[in-house]
């Protein structure tokens, strides 16, 4: 590992002053950034520990809804009594990801901010990756691809997210606050996330000078009728080969609302919108769940290896509609 400096800092002010700095990276948890660095991946100059900053509280908000400080625990909030009770879907889609220790220690800003990548990025004996070395070419284009996007790829980057939690937070419709030199501001968690273009290096819309303070969800009416399946290679500690979070919220046997969003497919949390139009104002029957899992994958490009995506992600897409309705 490289020679960094490091302070840790007692508040938001100070995080914010440290990030000034060109090449601060900001410490939580440690999970992800800290592998990076030890695999020359990351090489930050500064490193700012914010692991002390009172931001790792499960409140409810004046409306209903709730706000999940940045510093909690990836396992305190997938127990907490309210995520539980109101925002099933977000608890099964923590509790899908990484390990129990890794949840134990991973802080849910942390989790917002792993870095999308693939085995050609964690791994530096391949020089050839321009999320890891911008122009430097992508190794996996001529590689191993059976884990890469279907959706929203890029000439430089096709590289996929890792995160469960964003995906079930996707189909939420989550925010998330962040504060900067220019104040707060509140980013709806589809324009968070960024897809490769040309510019694949940045992973999210989050200014480096910016810290996340917490992230809202607004009342739900999916508490029900909600479900989180991740398909991977085993059956614990993987990336998903395809996720689906998928939500409803049923009145007088009618779909009212729906949300889908995909994991695993794209560089980002992958909302398909028009497979949820497909639901609302029809009963949840196998010819709408069918209809919707077909739209799902409309659009798809798969690549050598990962056309097998295609068909998962459908039969993923139906059998989580089916568990969200109570038929599976
Ligand atoms: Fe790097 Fe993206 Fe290519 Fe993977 S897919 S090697 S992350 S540029």
């Amino acid at each position: 590992m490289h020679a960094f400096s490091y302070v840790r800092v007692d508040s938001v002010d100070d995080a914010l002053s440290a990030l000034r700095e060109p090449g601060t990276k900001v410490l939580a948890g440690g999970t992800n950034l800290l592998d990076l660095m030890k695999g020359y991946v990351e090489q930050p100059v500064h490193i700012v520990d914010i692991s002390r900053l009172p931001l790792d509280q499960v409140a409810e908000g004046s409306d209903g809804g709730i706000r999940i400080g940045a510093l909690a625990r990836n396992s305190d909030a997938a127990n907490h009594p309210l995520v539980r009770q109101r925002y099933p879907l977000l608890t099964q889609a923590f509790l899908a990801g990484a390990s129990p220790q890794l949840r134990n220690m991973a802080t849910v800003g942390g989790n917002l901010m792993q870095r999308t990548r693939c085995h050609y990025f964690t791994d530096a004996a391949f020089d050839r990756c321009n999320k890891r070395q911008p122009g430097s070419g992508c190794a996996a284009r001529e590689g191993f691809t059976r884990q890469h996007a279907i959706f929203g790829a890029s000439e430089q980057c096709i590289a996929t997210h890792p995160s469960d939690m964003a995906v079930a937070l996707a189909a939420l419709d989550a925010v998330i606050v962040v504060r900067g030199p220019r104040g707060e501001r509140r980013i709806p968690i589809e324009d968070f996330y960024r897809l490769p273009g040309t510019t694949p290096q940045r992973d999210t819309n989050l200014a480096p000078d910016e810290l996340i303070l917490a992230i809202d969800l607004s009342p739900s009416s999916f508490a029900e009728h909600s479900h989180y399946l991740k398909v991977r290679d085993r059956a614990s500690y993987a990336f998903a080969l395809v996720s689906v979070a998928a939500a409803l919220e049923q009145r007088d046997g009618a779909i009212r609302d729906a949300r889908i969003a995909l994991g695993g497919v794209a560089h980002r949390p992958w909302r398909v919108r028009d497979a949820e139009r497909r639901l609302v104002g029809n009963r949840l029957d196998q010819a709408s769940i069918a209809a919707a899992a077909q739209a799902s994958v409309r659009g798809a490009q798969p690549i050598r290896d990962n056309a097998f995506k295609v068909p998962l992600a459908q039969r993923a897409v139906m059998l989580a509609l089916q568990s969200a309705g109570g038929m599976a």
